[in-house]
């Protein structure tokens, strides 16, 4: 959140003074999220080391280093690559949200002040329609219904009783999920139209 007003002030400052996005990487660099960020930046891909070298290039990194390693470790593949077939797991069984810490998508919806002009253009867009039903549900139990926060992305029968991807693109929180998850990265997010999104407020 905090880099997200980072980078509209820098917007900000573009648009009036003339300058440019540079100004937007000097004040990231200068915050705490630069600071904390580098701090915490080798601990995921320590563990494609395996789990034990993981744990320990961690703790080093979190109680001697604390941010001063020389190298940056990458992590082996992008997370698209990184799902597996649903025939290799169990699916999860979550428990039910208990309304006091947890709550169920439609009151989260609602919290996140997600406002989207209902007759705006689609920012969300397949870049070929059939590879939710051909590969997404058959191979990965359609991942897009699970990691989507919003609940954007539906499966529902059509008149033939064949799943079919429906997307409820006024839901979305523009997390980006989709377009960093999605197997085939067939799943094109495009900037929404400007005001609408989840809204918060700095207390
Ligand atoms: S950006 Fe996030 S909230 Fe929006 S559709 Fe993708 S996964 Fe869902």
């Amino acid at each position: 959140m905090k880099s997200g007003m980072l980078a509209a002030e820098a917007a900000f400052g573009v648009l009036q003074d003339g300058s440019n996005m540079e100004s937007y990487w000097e004040k990231l660099k200068k915050s705490w999220v630069w600071e904390e960020l580098r701090k915490a930046r080798n601990y995921r891909p320590a563990f494609d080391y395996g789990l034990i070298p993981g744990l320990a290039i961690s703790a080093l990194e979190h109680y001697i280093l604390r941010g001063r390693a020389p190298v940056t470790l990458r992590h082996g593949k992008p997370d698209h690559e990184a799902m597996d077939p649903a025939k290799l797991h169990s699916p999860i069984q979550y428990s039910k949200p208990d309304g006091v810490l947890s709550f169920d998508v439609p009151t989260s919806l609602y919290r996140s002040n997600t406002n989207h002009e209902h007759d705006q253009p689609p920012h969300l867009h397949l870049r070929d329609p059939t590879i939710p039903e051909l590969v997404n549900m058959p191979e990965y139990a359609g991942p897009e219904t699970r990691y989507c926060p919003a609940r954007v992305y539906e499966y529902v029968p059509d008149e033939k009783g064949q799943l079919k991807l429906h997307i409820n693109a006024q839901n979305c929180l523009h997390c980006k999920a989709c377009d960093i998850k999605d197997p085939k990265q067939n799943i094109e997010w495009t900037v929404p139209e400007g005001g609408g999104g989840p809204g918060y407020s700095v207390m």
